[in-house]
């Protein structure tokens, strides 16, 4: 596709402004989406091969739920998006931190993605007990039908009907299962037709401090 592009500049779109810059914006967007491919790729199979070991070290994931939520600000002042961020105690997580953010990562931009015109998406972290919290991305989207649920966690599935509307690799779930994996952590998806989807996954440390109220934080 870049290459056609390029020739297409090349050969006929050059002395026409507007079709050149429409066809140089569909080489960026391209090179964006094999730049993402190949470090999925080389992501998946790193963590596949077993060649990288997980980093444990203790760090709120409830703060890093919030300073992830401040860097998607642009998202919600520019293009209407919701979040809703719920927590009712402070989680000091035993876990890799990098791994753990990309798993977020991963997990709210398919909620951003996939919610529709609603455009809203909600964080949740909750207290399981002593050593547990598990934390909840839920969209409002479309939702996933009940028989292609066992299968979105595997390498380069993609639903056909989103094929189209929304660009990825297929790769993004499939890294989630592995980091969630080799931490030991459980993890999975519940969605219903027409209402949305929520992902969600555990983690393994302590409670350091509980909030009086439910901190709940919208940013328009
Ligand atoms: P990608 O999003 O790049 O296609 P993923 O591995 O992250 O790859 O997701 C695999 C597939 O699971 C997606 O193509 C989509 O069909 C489905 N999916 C993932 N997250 C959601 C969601 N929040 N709502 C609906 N479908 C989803």
């Amino acid at each position: 596709m870049v290459k056609a592009y390029a020739e297409m500049i090349r050969d006929i779109s050059g002395n026409n402004p507007e079709k050149r810059s429409e066809h140089i914006n569909i080489i960026i967007d391209e090179s964006d989406r094999l730049a993402a491919l190949v470090n999925d790729i080389l992501d998946l199979s790193k963590l596949e091969s077993g060649a990288v070991e997980i980093n444990l070290s203790a760090f709120s994931i409830t703060k890093k739920i919030y300073e992830i939520m401040g860097r998607y600000t642009l998202l919600s002042e520019q293009q209407g998006y919701k979040f809703f961020v719920s927590a009712n105690a402070d989680f000091e997580a035993e876990a890799d931190i990098i791994k753990m953010e990309q798993v977020l990562y991963n997990l709210i931009n398919n909620a951003v993605n996939y919610t529709g015109e609603n455009k809203t998406v909600y964080i949740t972290q909750l207290i399981v007990d002593g050593e547990t919290a598990r934390i909840e991305i839920t969209d409002t989207g479309k939702g996933i039908e009940p028989e292609l649920l066992p299968l979105i966690f595997d390498r380069y599935y993609r639903a056909e009907k989103n094929k189209r509307e929304v660009i990825g690799t297929g790769l993004g779930l499939s890294i989630v299962k592995q980091i969630l994996k080799q931490h030991n952590f459980k993890f999975g998806v519940r969605s219903e037709l027409g209402i949305g989807s929520t992902f969600w996954f555990e983690v393994k440390g302590r409670v350091t401090e509980n909030y009086d109220d439910d901190d709940e934080e919208g940013t328009k």
